[in-house]
């Protein structure tokens, strides 16, 4: 069965649409005006009685059969209605109308057809069928009611197409954070198992000699920025999942800030870091991801700054919050750059080349901080450094 126009029946507008496409389809076939008349009178009647009892019913104009025996079919879905049966005196006269009337019961809708025979003399065939499909295509509408439903009709046509399509990219998003939460697992075994034996050789630096000692220290580096590298995947497969958990617990500020600029004052040892810490307060934090979040910043900043320019942290409290400023005077940023750092995966193009990195250091960093209720913003002069801020509430 090859549709020809389709028309939703919703109210009495749509009943004079059901006769005029009716009489029209029958028209462009070739029928007789007697033939015409009494296809189209059929659907009417029964478009009258389907509207009687809802707003939720459907006609489709169609051809069916093949060569040499077509026929005009009008199917009307409609229901279910437990009242409507074939003997309602409303479908009464359709059916002495037309040749052909069937009503019955389909996945629960109520589905009457009605068919017509055309005459062999009308020499119908695929070719005209496909005309006659193309004629009702681009055929103009029949009224402004007409034109106002089909718009409506071809909005929905759009806006199912487009939830099919968010559908499926949230699907292949899904499947994707799969992947990597997978892959990420799967890496960080082996990675750890490397780290723990670059570590026994680093420990054994006394029984090597000096060229050996100097591949074991960058086998060491380079597996510690693996092992974050792993890590950051891991925690961006977590946001995505929505699995990112907290152990918060209360802190000192100051000594937390002190213990961890401390450390990474030994792993940046190209870069002097100076620490100015303000007014004490205590704080509600999950240690280690805020650790993850000053590790990042100070981390970017030895990153995008020369060796030997000094890095300067300085912690206030400013009304209900702890702040921390991380200051470089490194390679800084454009406006442009600076309005994008915060985004997933964002990286700016001219250090893609000459600083390494997957641009997701930022993005989780400023999760993390908001998560904990605070805030992160950036200042920064093309060439001439960058200064982060987060804020963390006080306890
Ligand atoms: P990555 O460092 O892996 O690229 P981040 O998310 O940490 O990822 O940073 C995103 C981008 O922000 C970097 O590519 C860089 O362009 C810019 N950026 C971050 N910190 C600094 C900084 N201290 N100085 C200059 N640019 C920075």
């Amino acid at each position: 069965m090859t549709d020809i126009i389709s028309i939703t029946l919703e109210n009495e507008m749509d009943l004079v649409l059901a006769h005029k496409r009716s009489m029209k389809v029958a028209e462009k076939i070739g029928l007789t005006v007697a033939t015409q008349t009494a296809f189209a009178t059929a659907v009417a009647e029964v478009a009258r009685t389907v509207i009687d009892h809802t707003n939720m019913g459907n006609l489709q104009l169609a051809i069916s059969g093949s060569h040499p025996r077509f026929s005009l079919n009008a199917v009307i879905v409609f229901g279910p209605i437990a009242e409507l049966k074939k003997d309602d005196e409303g479908f009464f006269y359709a059916q002495k109308l037309v040749p052909e009337f069937s009503f019955e019961t389909r996945d629960g809708s109520s589905v009457i057809e009605m068919a017509m025979g055309i005459p062999r003399s009308l020499r119908m065939d695929a070719l005209k069928i496909a005309a006659l499909k193309a004629f009702f295509l681009t055929e103009e509408p029949l009224n402004a009611y007409e034109e106002i439903k089909n718009r409506k009709n071809f909005l929905s046509k759009v806006t199912s197409e487009q939830e099919l399509e968010i559908k499926h990219e949230k699907f292949i998003n899904e499947k994707k954070s799969e992947f990597i939460s997978i892959a990420s697992h799967e890496i960080k075994t082996p990675i750890t198992i490397l780290k723990a034996y670059t570590q026994m050789l680093v420990k054994n630096h006394d029984n090597f000699d000096p060229k050996i000692n100097s591949i074991v220290d960058k086998l060491d580096q380079q597996t510690t920025k693996l092992t974050t590298l792993v890590q950051q995947l891991m925690d961006v497969s977590q946001m995505e999942n929505g699995t990112m958990t907290y152990n918060r617990e209360d802190m000192a500020f100051n000594a937390f800030m002190k213990d961890i600029v401390d450390v990474l004052t030994q792993a940046h040892a190209t870069h002097p870091i100076v620490l100015n810490l303000g007014a004490d307060t205590h704080v509600s934090i999950d240690k280690l991801r805020m650790e993850q979040v000053i590790t990042n910043l100070l981390g970017n900043a030895a990153k995008y700054s020369p060796p030997g320019t000094s890095i300067n942290v300085d912690t206030k409290i400013e009304n209900n919050f702890a702040i921390v400023s991380v200051s470089d005077e490194g390679i800084g940023m454009s406006p442009e750059t600076l309005g994008l750092i915060f985004e997933k995966f964002y990286r700016n193009k001219e250090v893609m080349t000459t600083h390494p990195g997957l641009g997701m250091g930022l993005y989780i960093t400023s999760k993390i901080v908001v998560d904990h209720g605070g805030k992160i913003w950036a200042e920064s002069t093309d060439g001439k450094g960058s200064i982060f801020h987060i804020s963390i509430p006080r306890k």
